[in-house]
């Protein structure tokens, strides 16, 4: 019998467990840290074997596979030494393909994968279609192919989910955007890490249909180096596309295979430039998929956004509080400085993934008039923003932060939290800010 090991007891890790479990092969889970209660109750229904608070090596080496979790880096020596002696490693999502027969529509990019792959979740659903929703969101991969029945998936990928899969054929595969994010995982070399954004395409033939933004010069550089078999759809926001989509910022055109569908911007539901492009990639994957330009229209139109993605919290004394929390790199951030239409008081800060933020000093100039530093250590943004924003000041908590920002906004302004950073020098993570910076919004 195939012998697995799972590293990692997380979504992922348990999720590919249940399903090595259910296709009768050999299935030990091991995590060095601890196993969550919800975790544990599920290998054990399963009689799945595990363990926790360290790895057994010589079990583990004995595997004729690894499944590793996404969040452990090659360099995590149980891994290293697995590679060393030529075990294969793989990702969850290339175990659970194997055995999976749904057709496969996989979104990546440095930012919008998680919005990009709900909404186009949500229009297949609008046109009727049994689909389910995995990758980085909700319920794993592998857990879902073990436990339901769908004819489509949609799954959001990351690079460090893509770096284990290597058999993994996607039917319609997007790339967003390439910006720099998780160098450090990358040895500091963007090249590796656009590689392994580009892994999306392997394997894919002239059926499959690749989706990416042609105004992004890092993944068009890429394109020119490399042979891909799949459809190219384009699009853009700079120029006409014969195949794909472009918007000349009135309205969004659509064309694929001799069928054209135009949506206008003033009905997307999701605001903003990045929003135009995400809106455009999955109105082609809705065109691609053979539903009506009514219900790809509609669904533009009424995708309600998902939490701490530019979202408007509420109105306190005429002054709109958003939460921006999700905003962990520059680029994001430029995109939602790139939309305010009002005088900015800005929250940002936490922990730097050496950011570099000349990208977004002419749009600070224009609109902030105050920021805030919500960090431990905020002296990078001191030194940088100093000579530029009228008022700097720090804040320690989320709490103390909007206190400060309701001191310093006049009515018509905007509080935008959106930090550019990490949250994990103040907060558990993301999520943790994003709530707490909402409840202090309520609580004024
Ligand atoms: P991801 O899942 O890739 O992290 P999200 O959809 O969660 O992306 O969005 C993360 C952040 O990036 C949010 O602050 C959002 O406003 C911003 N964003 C969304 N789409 C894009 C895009 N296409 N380009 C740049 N920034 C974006």
């Amino acid at each position: 019998m195939k012998r697995i090991a799972a590293l990692g007891g997380g979504e992922s890790g348990v999720g590919a467990a249940v399903l090595a479990k259910v296709k009768g092969l050999d299935i030990f889970l091991s995590d060095n840290s601890t196993i969550s209660q919800e975790a544990k109750a599920v290998l054990e229904k399963y009689g799945i074997p595990y363990e926790e608070g360290g790895h057994s090596r010589e079990r583990i080496l004995n595997a004729d596979e690894i499944i590793k979790s996404p969040g452990i880096p090659d360099t995590a020596p149980i891994v290293a030494e697995a590679l060393n002696l030529g075990i294969p490693v793989i990702s969850e999502i290339e175990f659970a393909g194997r055995y999976d027969r749904a057709k496969k529509i996989c979104v990546t990019g440095s930012n919008g994968k998680t919005t990009t792959t709900s909404l186009i979740y949500y229009m297949l659903r609008n046109a009727g279609l049994n689909v389910g929703l995995a990758g980085n969101i909700g319920k794993s991969y592998a857990y879902q192919v073990a436990t339901e029945d769908f004819d489509i998936y949609v799954l959001e990928l990351s690079s460090f989910q893509l770096d284990g899969m290597y058999d993994f054929k996607a039917d319609i595969a997007i790339l967003l955007n390439i910006t720099p994010d998780h160098l450090d995982r990358y040895g500091h070399n963007m090249q590796n890490y656009i590689k392994a954004k580009f892994r999306i395409t392997r394997n894919m033939s002239g059926e499959d249909c690749f989706i990416f933004c042609d105004d992004d010069s890092v993944t068009v550089g890429h394109i020119n180096e490399i042979v891909l078999r799949a459809k190219m759809l384009p699009f853009s926001q700079k120029h006409e596309t014969a195949q794909g989509a472009f918007s000349d910022g009135e309205k969004i055109t659509v064309r694929y295979e001799g069928e054209e569908c135009v949506v206008r911007t003033d009905e997307l539901s999701l605001q903003g430039r990045h929003n135009i492009y995400n809106s455009m990639a999955a109105a082609i994957t809705g065109k691609i998929m053979n539903i009506t330009n009514d219900v790809i229209r509609r669904s533009l139109a009424t995708f309600e956004n998902i939490e701490h993605r530019l979202e408007k919290v509420m109105s306190v004394r005429g002054v709109l509080y958003i939460n921006d929390s999700k905003a962990t790199n520059v680029n994001s951030t430029w995109y939602a400085l790139e939309c305010m239409k009002h005088p900015v008081v800005w929250i940002a800060g936490g922990t730097d993934k050496g950011n570099d933020y000349s990208e977004i000093e002419q749009l600070v100039r224009e609109k902030v008039k105050a920021l805030i530093c919500l960090g431990k250590d905020n002296s990078k943004l001191h030194s940088f923003f100093g000579p530029i924003v009228p008022s700097i000041t720090d804040a320690s908590s989320a709490e103390e932060a909007v206190r400060k920002a309701y001191g310093l906004a006049e009515e018509g302004d905007v509080v935008l939290l959106s930090p550019c950073c990490a949250s994990f020098d103040l907060f558990k993570n993301y999520e943790d800010r994003g709530r707490q910076f909402k409840q202090a919004v309520r609580a004024l």
